[in-house]
């Protein structure tokens, strides 16, 4: 026998999911158990704001894999219960009533909506957005054409808003800040979507200060600071998400901002991986560590650390790509600039299709794609290079950008 028989996942969605599927593909040959909280086969979230609620998709598209897949890869699936604790001595997890044994554990727990601690943030009517069940919800009741109120200005909130609306529904955003997707984008990159989004009908309101919720028996109003009020019918709240971390802090793991691990997804017990949004991970580009919240990081850390876990040894440091789809428009932001003193621009915002450049001592430390996802690869490429560029440079038509890197 082999001194590494069992690979245990906690946490069966993306990261877990991918990680199961490279073990094998690793060629490891020994036990593999995925344990998951939610009954769901391994899905991916994204198209739960966008092509499922707007309900131009089936629950089978947003699988992983087919459930056949499992069974052909003898990957043992344990869904619909959590696991309650990890004994690191006895190298076992407890899953009910039982526990299971591991050689190598991956925590790919990922993260739970952030909840909004106002009064009557509880009411029916009330919902949040992260599961299938939450999706199917809201689903289910926008057909309705209810008034909806989306509170939090962010990719969750703006792509429910956008979804609403193509159900033909009333939306009002609220966003406490004076911007839309201030931790992703520049205020500058933001206002065009305050214009996409009232452009399209939606009220887009900033700055927004509510103080409670209200209603009998169901939300039908948001007081805000000012004494005003909104009549509402269907509330999405999108303010952000909590690492799981629980699990891997009651074990005696280092957690800071997620489940801190090195390039290879190791935590600070060698025999313990975490990998996806719970993973707070070193990243090169960035020069500094990072908790990515990202369908491409769950992904290819997954992947990643499921080879790992079967012994290899790969070095995950994330591209930093997420993308957004609001309406028509597509939006993909490369890089995770922490500061820039200037903002290049290629193409004409009034178009819909532009490139914003972040520029920090003539480099490029991050880029937003507006339908321009064609480009993304060159653009990705370009900042790569690390080459010093002018805004002229950039936004020059007559300029190939790909001659530019070298
Ligand atoms: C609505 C929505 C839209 C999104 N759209 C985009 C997008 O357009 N682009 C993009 O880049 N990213 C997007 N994302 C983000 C992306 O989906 C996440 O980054 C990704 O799902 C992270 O995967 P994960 O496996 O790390 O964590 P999660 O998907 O959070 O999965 C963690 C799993 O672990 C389970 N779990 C937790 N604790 C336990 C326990 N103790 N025992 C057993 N199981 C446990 C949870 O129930 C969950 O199923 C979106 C996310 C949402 C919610």
């Amino acid at each position: 026998m082999s001194s590494l028989d069992s690979l245990v996942i906690v946490g069966a969605s993306q990261a877990g999911g991918r990680a199961a599927q490279a073990a094998r593909g690793a060629g490891f040959d020994g036990r593999i158990v995925l344990i998951g909280e939610e009954e769901w086969i391994p899905y991916e979230r994204p198209p739960l704001s966008k092509q499922l609620l707007k309900g131009d998709e089936g629950i089978e598209r947003v699988q992983l894999h087919p459930r056949s897949f499992y069974e052909e890869k003898s990957i043992e699936l344990k869904l619909g219960t959590p696991v309650t604790g990890i004994d690191r001595g006895a190298r076992q997890v407890r899953v009910g009533g039982e526990v299971v044994k591991y050689d190598r554990l991956l925590l790919a727990t990922g993260a739970r909506v952030r909840k909004l601690p106002l009064p009557g943030a509880d009411l029916p009517g009330v919902f949040y957005l992260r599961t299938i069940q939450d999706s199917h919800a809201i689903r289910a009741r926008l057909k309705a054409q209810p008034r909806v109120v989306v509170v939090g200005g962010g990719f969750i909130g703006l792509e429910a808003a956008a979804s609403a609306r193509a159900c033909g529904c009333e939306v009002t955003v609220l966003e406490a800040a004076d911007r839309l997707m201030g931790r992703a984008i520049a205020p500058e990159v933001g206002a065009h979507f305050v214009e996409l989004h009232r452009k399209h009908g939606t009220d887009v309101r900033l700055g927004a200060q509510i103080v409670r919720f209200e209603g009998a028996g169901k939300i039908e109003r948001i007081l805000f600071a000012d004494g005003t009020s909104l009549a509402c019918d269907l509330l999405i709240i999108g303010i952000g998400i909590v690492p799981n971390v629980e699990l891997a802090a009651e074990a005696g793991l280092v957690v800071d901002n997620g489940i801190v691990v090195d390039e290879h997804g190791r935590t600070s017990d060698p025999d313990i991986f975490a990998a996806g949004d719970v993973a707070n991970q070193p990243n090169a580009w960035a020069g500094r560590r990072l908790r990515l919240e990202s369908y491409q990081n769950a992904q290819d850390q997954g992947m990643a650390v499921g080879r790992n876990m079967a012994g290899e040894s790969h070095i995950h440091n994330d591209r930093l790509w997420v993308w957004s789809d609001q309406y028509e428009t597509n939006l993909q932001m490369i890089g995770a600039p922490s500061a820039w003193d200037r903002l290049a621009y290629r193409g004409d915002s009034a178009s819909g299709s532009f490139t914003a450049f972040y520029l920090h001592g003539g480099k490029i430390v991050g880029i937003n794609a507006i339908n321009n996802g064609r480009e993304v690869r060159t653009l990705e490429r370009l900042m790569a290079s690390g080459v010093s560029v002018t805004p002229d440079q950039l936004a020059d038509p007559a300029v190939n950008l790909r001659k530019i890197g070298g």
